[in-house]
């Protein structure tokens, strides 16, 4: 299933959702049917930044930081 990146014009959030053909397109924070999908060219970025946010702030949860470099680890001490 291909892995597309949302924008939910109800709740302004982003989300990347797996898509069959046939499903109905909700947004995961509110439930809101407002999604429009990002344009492919932005996806990368967008992705690469937010997955290492999403790691980040999972790390900084569990204390395990040993996946990131020194300089990484200060950027999200503060
Ligand atoms: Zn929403």
């Amino acid at each position: 299933m291909p892995l597309y990146s949302y924008h939910c014009a109800d709740c302004d959030k982003d989300s990347e959702l797996l898509v069959r053909s046939d499903d109905k397109i909700v947004c995961p924070a509110c439930g809101g049917e407002k999604m429009e999908r990002l344009p492919s060219w932005l996806a990368p970025d967008l992705k690469s930044d937010k997955i290492r946010k999403s790691w980040r702030a999972a790390a900084a949860r569990g204390g395990d930081l040993s996946n990131f470099s020194t300089s990484e680890r200060n950027s999200f001490k503060k």
